[in-house]
Parts: structure tokens; sequence; C-alpha cells
């Protein structure tokens, strides 16, 4: 079993509201256990046509898995879909049947008969426990071929898979688990890594190597490859070989967040920080609290949105803020060296800027964002920034540039 393919039934995940991601869930999962997703469909609440995807998935692969539409209601049709894609029936099950009674009376609520649909099983299937949710999963296996039918909603379907797919699928799946390594670039374009990444791992085929931006400013480089012997090595020399590359522009070559290195560089030197945000809003503190122990070195910022904020609270001064305006380096300069004084920290960081879609100007175009930084010694480094998109895209590449600036001046000054 080296291949499956992945069904996500509901109607809601072919709308703009909601995403499938349970897939992603299940094929971390499959891959752990070598088995390689190579298709996902997602399907509406149609009998027919869940039925149609589930016979081609299980003459393409020995494995599907079905998520969702298994609840009690007229279009939850995955059981019966499974039955007439497999050509067997499905029967009220009494064991299941009295879990079903157990649960409402437990609940103290009364049990709506329609319900009881989710006794229902596939001849010669086994129901799966579900103690969060009403609805039992199904694992069915046949002729090689195994079809598992989970619950929707994520909270029910993932203790499901670990508890009682997971174990079942371990025993018949190969023994490969796949190796996967995450580099993350900051600040050069996808296709300036892909220059100069292509070159190296072109020379190993054996690692599927894929280039994602993850956010405004930062790119994703994923190794991924077979666990077999010795293939651990050439991930480990393929990962070195594009960190050393891409050194310039190396956030980590382990994966770890910009945030998180930040944090991490901070406190191997036993400094803190401070943050001064206009047109970020208080995003840049929330990067940095999602670091576990952050504060450490994260003493704490100010969101000096308006003009008065930032006179009154970061003693920027009037006259710069007249004639240089709130966008300019001499704000960002005393806004960096206000808010690293004002919260008696080694580094002040600040942001400001014009995220759009109005306020723009000929000198001082949307996407126009200072970024200072302001350090013990009361050096500044300033940076300023010309970013492209809508609003919330400027916002998030600033907050990433300003990090990424005391990133490179934390390497720079020991
Ligand atoms: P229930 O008995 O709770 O209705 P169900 O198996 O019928 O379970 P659905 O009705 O299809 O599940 O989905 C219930 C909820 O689960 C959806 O509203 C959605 O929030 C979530 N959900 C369903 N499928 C997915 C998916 N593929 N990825 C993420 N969330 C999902």
């Amino acid at each position: 079993m080296t291949t499956a393919e992945i069904i996500a039934a509901g109607a809601e995940l072919l709308t703009p509201f909601r995403a499938d991601t349970n897939s992603l869930y299940l094929t971390s999962g499959l891959n752990e256990l070598g088995i390689e997703v190579v298709r996902k469909t997602i399907v509406g609440d149609e009998r027919e046509r869940l039925a149609r995807a589930m016979v081609r998935g299980l003459q393409e692969n020995r494995l599907v898995l079905v998520t969702g539409g298994l609840g009690p209601t007229e279009d939850d049709v995955t059981r019966p879909a499974a039955a007439l894609a497999l050509g067997i029936s499905l029967a009220r099950d009494p064991e299941q049947e009295a879990i079903i009674r157990a649960w409402f009376a437990g609940r103290q609520t009364p049990m709506p008969e329609r319900n009881l649909r989710q006794a229902e099983i596939l001849t010669g299937a086994t129901a799966l426990p579900n103690p969060l949710g009403t609805a039992p999963g199904q694992y069915w296996e046949g002729e090689g071929r195994v079809l598992v039918l989970l619950p929707g909603p994520p909270r029910e379907l993932q203790p499901m898979w670990r508890e009682h797919v997971l174990p079942r699928l371990r025993k018949r799946a190969s023994a490969v688990g796949w190796l996967h390594r995450t580099l993350r670039i900051g600040e050069l374009g996808e296709s300036r890594v892909d220059e100069a990444a292509a070159p190296i791992y072109t020379q190993y085929p054996a690692i599927t190597t894929t280039i994602l931006t993850a956010q405004p400013g930062e790119i994703e480089l994923h190794l991924r490859a077979p666990d077999v012997p010795g293939r651990a090595a050439q991930v480990g020399e393929l990962a070195d070989r594009l960190a050393s590359e891409l050194a310039g522009h190396l956030v980590s070559a382990q994966g770890e967040s910009l945030e998180s290195v930040v944090v991490s560089a901070l406190a191997g030197r036993g400094q803190t920080l401070a943050v001064a945000e206009s047109c970020t809003g208080g995003m840049t503190g929330e990067r940095l609290t999602r670091v576990p122990g952050a504060s450490r070195v994260f003493n704490g910022g100010m969101i000096a949105y308006t003009n008065a904020v930032k006179q009154e609270m970061l003693g920027v001064e009037k006259e710069i803020l007249e004639r240089d305006g709130a966008v300019s380096e001499a704000c960002v300069r005393a806004m960096a060296r206000g808010v690293r004084r004002l919260n008696q920290s080694d580094w002040g960081l600040a942001i400001t800027g014009v995220a759009g879609p109005g306020g723009g100007s000929p000198e001082k175009p949307v996407g126009t964002v200072w970024i200072g930084c302001a350090g013990p010694d009361e050096a500044l480094e300033i940076r300023l920034r010309r970013f492209h998109g809508e609003r919330e895209r400027v916002r998030q590449a600033a907050v990433f540039s300003a990090l990424w600036l005391l990133r490179q001046v934390l390497k720079e000054t020991v």
C-alpha cells in the first residue's frame, strides 16, 4: 500500500467559506506511514457523484479515505454513497444503535429518530468509535482495498484517525516513512530563490524540493523523500548546500519561524526588545508573543497610530510630524528610540507606513514603509521599503521586514 486518495465530502467545502483542512492532517499522517497521497477530491452532498469518486479512487489506489457526510441529515450521503460504490448494503448495527441511544441519554436530550441512520454500517465493515460525536467511522476492507469513512469535524476525525485508523494502516503499510525538512528564506522572491536553489536541488532527483511563498516576505523550501537507507544523509547534505547558497537570506535551516529565531537570538544575548507600530497596529507584538517564552525578551510596545500618540507617548517631535510627516525617516527614528527608552529595552523596533488603499501620494505611494531599529548604544538602522499589494499584504510584509532587520542587526553586532 503506497498510494492513497482522500475524498472530502460536504457542499460547504465547495463554497468560499470553508476550506478542507482534514486532508492536510490526514496527508501528514499517511506520509509518516510512507503512503503518498496522489489525489484529493472535494465532492458536494450528492450520493452518485460521491460514489463515482469512491469507485475511481479504489480503482486506482488501494486506500481511499473519505471525510465528512456521516451526520444524521438528508444531505449526509457518505454511507449510502459507499454502499453504492462497493455494491454492498448498509444495515443497522444494534451495538452502534445502543451507543447512540446512550449518548443522548447521557445528555438527557431526546434522540431524533434520524440519528439512528448513523448506526448503519456497511456489510463487513468495522465501526470506529467516536467518543466526541454520534457518528462512528467505518473501516472496510476487501479485495486488497481499504475504504475508510471518517467524520467531518476535525476534533472528531483526529482522535479517530490516531486511535483506530493509524494502527490498522500501520500493519499494512510498508515500513518506509517520509523525511521532511523545511528551510525558511527571507526577503527574496520565489523565482530568485529557485534561480539560486535549482542548480543544487536538481542534482538530487530522489528528493522532492518544493518552493512555496509562506507569507509576504518569506519563502519556504520543502525537501521530502521516502526514508530509505542513506536518504536521510542526502536530505541533510542537500539542506546544508541550500542553506549555504542562500546564507545571506536564511531565516532558519530547521524550519523555525522568524519570530522564534529573533526571540532565541535575543535570549542568547540576554537582551530585551520593545516595538512601536503604526500601520501594523500591533501585529509585530502578536507575532513575537506567538513564541512560547517570549516574555524573556519581549517587554512590550505601543500601537502609535495617530500623530498625537506618536508625539505624546513616544516623544516624536511636533516639528518632525509637521515637516516630514508620520511616514518618514525622521519619524521612524524617533519612534524606535522613543519606545526603546520608554520600555527600558535594549532594542527598539519601529514601523510606520502607508498600508493603503487610500492615503498614498506621489512621494509616498501606498506600500511605502519605514522601518527603524534602535540598539543598545543608540545606534540606528533604518530601511525604506516599498511593498506591493493590498493592505493586509503590505502590513504582513512590513512586520516580516522589521523582524528581519532586527535579525540582521543582531547577526552583525556581537
Ligand atoms: P456531523 O455528524 O457533526 O454532521 P459529519 O461527518 O456529517 O459530522 P459534516 O457535516 O460533513 O460532518 O461536517 C461537519 C463540520 O465539520 C463542517 O461544518 C466543517 O466545519 C467540518 N468539516 C467537514 N469536512 C471538513 C474538512 N474536510 N476539513 C475541515 N473541516 C471539515
